[in-house]
């Protein structure tokens, strides 16, 4: 079974190609500004741009062509919907013109199955910090089940917006890492059970910055707080669920910090702390394309294929487990 798989939701636009339990190809491009946010419509040019190119070097990297291809699988849940489109078409066309089967995977449950395949996980609570999603997460009763999640805007979104705000440009988890120095300023710390939310702290944050506050100390602030924020409610949902594993996914999961202190709240409580490497936490092609080889049997007619922007984890019937 040779997948390729097409992602699209938000930022990035990837094609993956993978083999069994291997991965041949991730190959992907990622819109970028130097001001300013992401808007759905420059998403979707951005990937309409990108996207024949994206999947000649696919499968140039995995030495391969269209005629190898036994699956091809998308991301059909959740996301922004102009984006998605752009991946929806792509993966239609190519279905139609190859005649190979089709079948659409929610985004999200492939960043939990990629991040399994990869660092050998078996059942672990996962702990999901991308750009617009920040949940803890973990198997029971049959679904994967939200036991926490932010209350307001993702962990990303907010690190994003304060970036944004005082002129660092897209994204802005990577440039809040490498400022974070100084001394601690208190942002208010926002758990309910095993919720968070961030938008006070955002809030706080940009007016200390405007009464001038040094960055880099509020760059080290919002860290600390959000990340020892996230550190109890995925020590609680361990606890609750009696899991001793702890997965760290999505692309905030690239944060030396964050995983640093994860890996200690681990060690305390004889947990093994896994975090997806760079290459595989973001948003890219060879999830999707290992979780079409997981969802192989639930191929579609592509003139029925669809996006679900709004799908949510636990609406997934899950049948590969
Ligand atoms: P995703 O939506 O999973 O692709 O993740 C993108 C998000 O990860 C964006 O909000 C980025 O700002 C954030 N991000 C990427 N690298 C880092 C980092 N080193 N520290 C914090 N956030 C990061
Ligand atoms: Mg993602």
């Amino acid at each position: 079974m040779i997948c390729l798989g097409i992602e699209s939701t938000a930022h990035t636009f990837g094609c993956g190609i993978v083999s069994d339990k291997k991965v041949l190809a991730n190959v992907k491009d990622t819109f970028t500004t130097e001001k300013g946010g992401m808007i759905p419509s420059d998403l979707a040019r951005h990937h309409e741009k990108v996207k024949d190119e994206i999947l000649a070097n696919a499968l140039k990297s995995a030495n391969l062509s269209m005629s190898d291809i036994n699956l091809i699988s998308y991301s059909a849940a959740p996301g922004l919907a102009p984006a998605m489109m752009v991946g929806l078409r792509f993966a239609k066309e190519l279905a139609r013109k190859h005649n190979i089967p089709l079948v659409g995977v929610n985004h999200s449950i492939s960043h939990l199955s990629i991040g399994d395949l990869i660092t050998g996980a078996k059942d672990p609570v996962y702990l999901y910090v991308s750009g617009p999603n920040t949940q803890v997460i973990a198997f029971a009763g049959g679904r994967f089940r939200v036991f926490g999640e932010t209350l307001d805007l993702g962990l990303g979104n907010m690190l994003d917006k304060f970036a944004r705000e005082i002129g660092l440009g897209f994204p802005g988890g990577p440039k809040i890492e490498q400022l974070a120095k100084g001394k601690y300023v208190e942002l208010p710390y926002s758990v309910k059970g095993m919720d968070v939310s961030f938008a006070g702290m955002l809030t706080k944050a940009l007016r200390l910055f405007k009464e001038g506050v040094p960055k880099e100390a509020l760059c080290f602030s919002l860290q600390e707080t959000a990340f020892a924020m996230l550190a109890e409610v995925a020590e609680r949902a361990m606890a609750h669920t009696d899991k001793k594993e702890l997965l760290l996914i999505g692309g905030v999961a690239a944060n030396k910090r964050l995983c640093q202190m994860l890996n200690i709240m681990c060690k305390e409580r004889n947990a093994r702390f896994f975090a997806v490497p760079l290459e595989f936490s973001g948003d890219q092609g060879a999830m999707i394309a290992w979780q079409g080889v997981l969802q192989s049997k639930e191929a579609i007619d592509p003139e029925k294929a669809d996006i679900n922007p709004y799908e949510r984890i636990d609406e997934v019937e899950v049948t590969w487990r």
